[in-house]
């Protein structure tokens, strides 16, 4: 594994980004800075009810599990798992669901956390996926927006950053399966 808190890291040999280097993009003391006001400000905003935090997996693992431990009201957690990158780093345009929720949502406040936003394509899915049970209310978090790329056709709740349209690994983003554990957030360095 590479080092955890340099500003340059560089892809393992045994990847297939091999050679390539990352730089860092947002520091590991910004992002908890922020996921901690994006947590006040969910917990100020759902005061009184029990929310069930929906963590869409795998790429948001870590904040979500930083997002819920700095909440201070009652909540539940469920997750999903969906699939539109497969090894690469441009979205297949196909979103697969690969293991629903288990929780049921009917009449219940349901807050989504995502770790990065891009096409949006993933999201009008889960949207559509969440209406359908008929919960109380939808509300969408994201750590991360691509906002030049992101077609959305509905605003997101809550954002951490709004980030350029470039590929970013770490805080439980990969690539090809890799480097989610690196603390801070790292982008592709371009040549
Ligand atoms: P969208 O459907 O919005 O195009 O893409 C959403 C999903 O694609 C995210 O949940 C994430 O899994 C993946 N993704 C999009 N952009 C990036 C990126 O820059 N880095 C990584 N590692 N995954 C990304």
């Amino acid at each position: 594994m590479a080092a955890l808190s340099t500003s340059e890291v560089e892809l393992p040999a045994s990847s297939r980004f091999a050679g390539q280097k990352l730089e860092i993009s947002i520091t590991e003391d910004d992002i908890h800075r922020r996921v901690k006001e994006l947590a006040d400000a969910i917990s100020h905003d759902f005061r009184g009810k029990q929310p069930i935090m929906i963590g869409v997996l795998n790429g948001s693992f870590i904040f979500m599990a930083d997002l819920v431990r700095a909440l201070d009201i009652d909540f539940e957690v469920d997750f999903i798992k969906l699939s539109s990158y497969g090894k690469d780093t441009a979205t297949s345009g196909t979103v697969r669901l690969l293991k629903d929720i288990s929780a049921d949502i009917t009449g219940r406040d349901v807050i989504v956390v995502e770790d990065i936003v891009d096409t949006g394509l993933t999201l009008k899915f889960l949207r559509a996926r969440m209406t359908e049970a008929g919960p109380t209310s939808v509300t969408f978090v994201s750590l991360l927006l691509k906002e030049e790329v992101a077609n959305l056709d509905f605003p997101l709740d809550y954002v951490g950053f709004n980030i350029p349209n470039r590929f970013v690994v770490g805080y439980g983003l990969d690539a090809d399966q890799k480097m989610r554990g690196l603390g801070s957030l790292y982008a592709f360095k371009e040549n």
